[in-house]
């Protein structure tokens, strides 16, 4: 199960926090939270309230964060409900991807869907899931690709369907993303050697597998002992549908 309540966020620069604050900008509500030490309360960044001494300030990349160091939220601000809408509308923008990976999607495109700027939305998406909306469609293509490559399709076909606008394109980049070519992924990474190594990331646990073609990134969840790239894939299988539904499951559950 991914625990996404423990996913890190990333938080904009501390001087660009600092700005949201003298300027109580609302377009930074959802991205952190700064809570003030003497008070004890933690509030958005657009929170009419008097401001703290700088000094007294510390910032928090959500509610959660700030709950656990004994900060309580503000009752005139309630910082919560921000963070709550600007997950659900990213979730849903990360849905969209996922169902529209084989087509052509622009970052203007996306944020029209989510009436927000470009630059917004880039922001807010990598404040939530870690990663630019480009880098997360990159990977849901990809799924689809070593998904039908998995399910036997032919390489060209498993290419087509997952958007990649050309076989060359994958063939250059496949090394990297796929850890091997698209053959030898199609045949479980028979013959190839395969090195690995685990490490947690704002994406959650990340297994990172070395061939000497390039590199695998998937999810530490499907490490074996013998560190076949064919018992990745079995693991992957069974887990297959998992990680965005998953995730959004459980982040669901979380009391709203
Ligand atoms: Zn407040």
């Amino acid at each position: 199960m991914t625990d996404t309540s423990t996913m890190t966020r990333k938080m904009p620069a501390e001087g660009a926090m600092r700005r949201a604050l003298a300027d109580r900008d609302p377009r930074s509500d959802g991205l952190f939270v700064y809570g003030v030490i003497t008070t004890g309360v933690y509030c958005r960044p657009s929170c009419p309230s008097r401001s703290a001494k700088p000094e007294n300030i510390r910032f928090f990349p959500d509610p959660a964060a700030a709950e656990s160091a004994g900060l309580r939220e503000c009752k005139r601000c309630r910082p919560r409900a921000s963070h709550d809408r600007v997950s659900r509308v990213i979730e849903t923008v990360a849905q969209y991807i996922e169902q529209h990976a084989s087509e052509r999607l622009t970052l203007g495109d996306l944020a029209k869907r989510a009436h927000l700027s470009p630059a917004h939305l880039q922001r807010r998406f990598k404040a939530v899931l870690g990663v630019s909306p480009k880098m997360y469609h990159d990977a849901a293509r990809l799924r689809r690709l070593k998904s039908g490559l998995k399910a036997g399709k032919s390489i060209v076909d498993a290419i087509a369907e997952a958007g990649f606008e050309s076989t060359s394109r994958v063939y250059s980049h496949a090394p990297r993303s796929l850890g091997m070519t698209p053959s030898a992924y199609r045949r479980g990474g028979a013959g190839e050697t395969i090195a690995y190594a685990a490490r947690d990331t704002a994406m959650g646990p990340l297994l990172m597998a070395a061939t000497d073609r390039g590199v695998y990134v998937g999810d530490r969840r499907l490490i074996d002992r013998k560190g076949t790239l064919s018992e990745c894939r079995r693991r992957e299988d069974r887990q297959e549908r998992g990680d965005w539904s998953e995730t959004s499951s459980h982040r669901n559950s979380r009391g709203r």
